[in-house]
């Protein structure tokens, strides 16, 4: 657990963030903006979201459900929503700030199965109940702050055991250390010309039965909230109109630390709890979105995706996007691309007027000749290229292929012969389990100091996260390398290779591992501002004749 912000012992105020009326309002955003005025104000923060489904994590899942599974430092597979209080907050987030109600389920029966029970009936209320805020104060003492983010919307049944455990704790932890943040929907009703708060009522009322009282609601509208709007809410929902929070759409969503500042948000809550209002220091964060709104060039990179009709799939990847171009002063604008679809006749209409094309993650043989397809238009036409995982794998299938002459180069993964240049390592051979299998969260890995990686990085020795079961094959080391590839980021035992890369192309990459899960909001992520850097420079070379330098 990541305990670092605990130099002293504190008494830790609990701030619980449910949701209403319907989903996708953006609690997660929500929370994470709530958390990163709060660590403004110098406070430590964390967040933990409890998501109500069955699945014990959401690494079965389908990304096309679900959208992008998130990989922790210490190899939890989990919600996306981690990966916006990580982006947010930049802290790293453990697999103790994410639970599921299959995990807490299994836990208990687990604990049954043992004896652990001594004979008693096990119930929702109080063994689940129990379990889940014995979760709930993972963190006590250990941080200012404990925000938990309540998954689904009030009135799911698979919700009522958290909202039933988060007042429970607000007795036990007593009222003025816990408050309830409650995101509804106030839609307007074109045909009527106004809002209505009727189903903000209805929702305020249902988590009233489960005896929690909402401190403060957050208004999602797309309209203003006007003063008298707002005092009927109150009045109707028994929250005092000052309380009440128009939370209308932003240009980005890294926008809504600010528009929450401006309303006071964080402010209402440290008065709320009794803390004291420290001066609020925005001004890095600020700088931030600053420049994601006004960057001078606008770029086109293409993402090469088999999930691409849901976007939340390669979330992370998106959002590194936004980070990296801040950094370089332009605006990345994604082409998203579906492998299944290219093909060698028409992959080059295809990736017209793209400065850089990114191979993205995946898993299972569709859309894989397609990729493959990708890579080699890219690396022949000298177009930035940047492939992450599957699309590293690619690339090296690729580079077998049509540079060194294995024309049945493959992954195990998908076609078993002899060419299989990505292939299980022999220790991993003979395990069934799904979920279990993978290679998962932060390894260390070695870099050429030549390498454009290293260029990047500027340090020998990086951690990046890996979700993967297969590695490039150490039986055609020697192949791929005198044709060209340059192996330039190895495991400290130099078993798994981590990065290729191929010196004489302006910038060709391939990473093994998720480098995309750590680009944080205001620092980025070196690879993708490199990534970008390059497709900046394919953009110049091809539109703008002046020679001035990107700043950075
Ligand atoms: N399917 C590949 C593997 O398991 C790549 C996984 C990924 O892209 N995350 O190795």
């Amino acid at each position: 657990m990541n305990k670092s912000s605990s130099s002293k012992s504190k008494k830790t105020k609990y701030i619980f963030i449910t949701g209403g009326v319907l989903s996708s309002l953006g609690k997660g955003i929500a929370s994470a903006s709530l958390g990163i005025l709060l660590k403004s104000r110098g406070y430590s923060v964390t967040i933990q979201k409890l998501d109500p489904y069955i699945n014990v994590d959401p690494g079965t899942m389908n990304p096309l459900q679900h959208g992008e599974v998130y990989v922790t430092d210490d190899g939890a597979e989990t919600d996306l929503d981690l990966g916006h209080y990580e982006r947010f907050l930049d802290v790293s987030m453990t697999r103790n700030n994410n639970s599921t109600t299959g995990q807490i389920y299994f836990d208990v029966i687990t604990k049954e199965r043992k004896g652990h029970y001594l004979g008693k009936t096990v119930q929702v209320i109080p063994h689940i109940t129990d379990e889940i805020k014995r979760r709930m104060t993972s963190f006590d003492k250990h941080y200012d702050f404990v925000l938990i983010e309540i998954g689904g919307t009030v009135g799911d049944i698979e919700s009522q055991p958290y909202l039933e455990s988060a007042r429970q704790l607000a007795l036990e932890k007593g009222r003025r250390n816990c408050l309830n943040i409650h995101l509804t929907y106030v839609p307007f009703i074109r045909a009527a010309g106004e809002l209505k708060t009727k189903p903000t009522q209805h929702s305020v009322k249902e988590l009233m039965e489960f005896g929690i009282v909402p401190d403060i609601l957050l208004c999602r509208t797309e309209h203003k909230l006007s003063k008298d709007m707002r005092a009927k809410i109150g009045l109707f929902c028994n929250v005092n109109e000052d309380s009440v929070i128009e939370a209308g759409d932003v240009e980005t969503i890294y926008e809504v630390p600010n528009a929450f500042a401006k309303r006071g948000l964080d402010s209402i809550v440290l008065k709320k709890l009794g803390m004291k209002e420290h001066e609020l220091n925005l001004e890095t964060w600020t700088k931030f979105t600053s420049r994601v709104k006004n960057p001078k060039y606008s770029i086109n990179i293409g993402i090469v995706g088999k999930y691409i009709a849901y976007q939340d799939s390669y979330k992370s990847i998106t959002e590194a996007f936004i980070h990296a171009g801040a950094i370089n002063n332009c605006k990345v604008k994604v082409q998203w691309l579906d492998s299944e679809l290219i093909t060698k006749e028409n992959v080059a209409d295809s990736l017209k007027g793209l400065d850089g094309v990114l191979v993205a993650p995946g898993f299972g043989s569709r859309g894989i000749e397609g990729k493959i397809t990708a890579v080699q238009y890219v690396r022949e036409n000298n177009i930035p290229f940047f492939g992450i995982c599957l699309g590293m794998q690619c690339a090296v299938i690729e580079f077998a292929r049509n540079k060194c002459g294995i024309h049945e180069a493959n992954s195990a993964e998908f076609k078993k012969n002899r060419y299989t240049v990505i292939d299980l390592m022999p220790d991993q051979r003979n395990v069934t389990d799904k979920g279990g299998t993978m290679r998962l969260g932060a390894y260390p890995c070695i870099l050429d100091k030549k390498s454009k990686a290293f260029a990047a990085y500027e340090s020998e020795l990086i951690y990046e996260r890996h979700r993967h079961r297969y590695e490039v094959n150490n039986n055609f080391r020697d192949t791929l390398q005198e044709n060209g590839l340059v192996l330039s980021g190895l495991s400290p035992d130099k078993r798994l290779v981590e990065i290729v890369e191929l010196p004489d192309h302006p910038w060709f990459v391939g990473v093994q591992f998720h480098p995309e899960y750590k680009s944080r909001a205001v620092s980025g992520h070196p690879l993708f501002a490199a990534f970008v850097k390059a497709a900046l420079k394919h953009y110049r070379a091809v539109h703008d004749t002046s020679t001035e330098e990107v700043t950075e």
